[in-house]
């Protein structure tokens, strides 16, 4: 059984969205709680450093961010996003969360290379599949898991790496990030119609992007079946020297920012078939990144399935 590193900052739990927004602290709290309370498995939580922009830049021009810093208050909350998309937004504290969620991911890909460890998770926010390279949207403002795919590519000897996400909303980011780059697969399954809207099945890439648009009200069993045919199947294909996980668990049926009916343990069973697939290609090597998800009780139940399906 594979222990698991997990990178975090209380700074994390400092950006603030306001009242009545859905990505607020206490999603975070409720995931650190559950992961504490797990007894069964080798867990070891580190502090996330502060990622450097020299690393950033390997994703997003430091134009970008200088403009997103330049714009963070020194009191309240200022929204980065024209209307409708309002709901994103910079606080005092922002800087700080933003470049530790980053530098969660670069240190798990350090430790991945250099250490003994195969399977890492990013307990951070803000999160980052909808950051662009030069666009920040929903919530999101640096792409965490695309620099880390870039930071392995760039400082070590890795070649491909597959990014699934398996968050609700499809991950316009991460594709808009690796649309012409045959080095990285981007494999994502969400409902649509939804937010951001793009994701359909004939937005592919190099040949190197599978989308897999499912309907409002997907059951359990089809979600998975669909899981594996449209996104695994082909992650399998690739042969990934690492895998990424962008895992977002608002496909739960407690969510109510989507309508897909996924149950806690359905986390299990897909996280442990994404380290079936690393096992045979990937050295078992996999970073998972806390993407949506804004159910507490669902959250706290669907990060112990995660974390046990992890550590197969
Ligand atoms: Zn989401």
């Amino acid at each position: 059984m594979e222990g698991i590193r997990v990178y975090s900052h209380s700074a994390c739990l400092s950006k603030d969205n306001g009242d009545g927004h859905p990505e607020r602290k206490e999603r975070l709290e409720s995931i650190l709680e559950s992961i504490h309370s797990i007894v069964d498995l080798t867990i070891d939580l580190k502090e996330a450093p502060i990622a450097k922009c020299s690393d950033i830049n390997l994703v997003h021009p430091q134009s970008y961010l200088d403009d997103i810093f330049s714009m963070i208050p020194d009191q309240g909350l200022i929204g980065v996003e024209k209307e409708p998309y309002a709901d994103t937004l910079l606080c005092p504290n922002s800087k700080e969360a933003i470049l530790r969620s980053c530098g969660a991911g670069i240190s798990a890909s350090k430790d991945l290379m250099d250490g003994n460890l195969k399977r890492f998770f990013c307990a951070v926010r803000p999160p980052g599949h909808h950051a662009e390279t030069t666009r920040v949207n929903g919530f999101c403002f640096i792409n965490n898991a695309a620099v880390a795919a870039r930071y392995l590519q760039f400082n070590y000897d890795i070649k491909k790496v597959a990014i699934i996400d398996f968050d609700v909303h499809h991950g316009n980011g991460t594709q808009e990030i690796f649309y012409n780059d045959k080095t990285v697969l981007y494999g994502s399954i969400h409902q649509h119609p939804l937010f951001p809207g793009t994701g359909l099945e004939s937005e592919t890439g190099v040949g190197n992007i599978f989308n897999a648009p499912i309907e409002s009200g997907t059951s359990s069993k089809e979600f998975l079946k669909i899981f594996n045919e449209k996104i695994l199947v082909n992650v399998d294909d690739f042969k990934p020297e690492v895998i990424i996980i962008s895992a977002g668990f608002d496909a739960h049926k407690r969510d109510s920012l989507a309508t897909i009916n996924l149950e806690s343990e359905d986390y299990f069973t897909m996280t442990q078939d994404i380290v079936e697939i690393a096992k045979r290609h990937s050295k078992g090597r996999i970073i998972s990144f806390l993407e949506g998800g804004y159910d507490l009780l669902a959250l706290s139940e669907s990060i112990k399935s995660h974390f046990m399906g992890l550590s197969v």
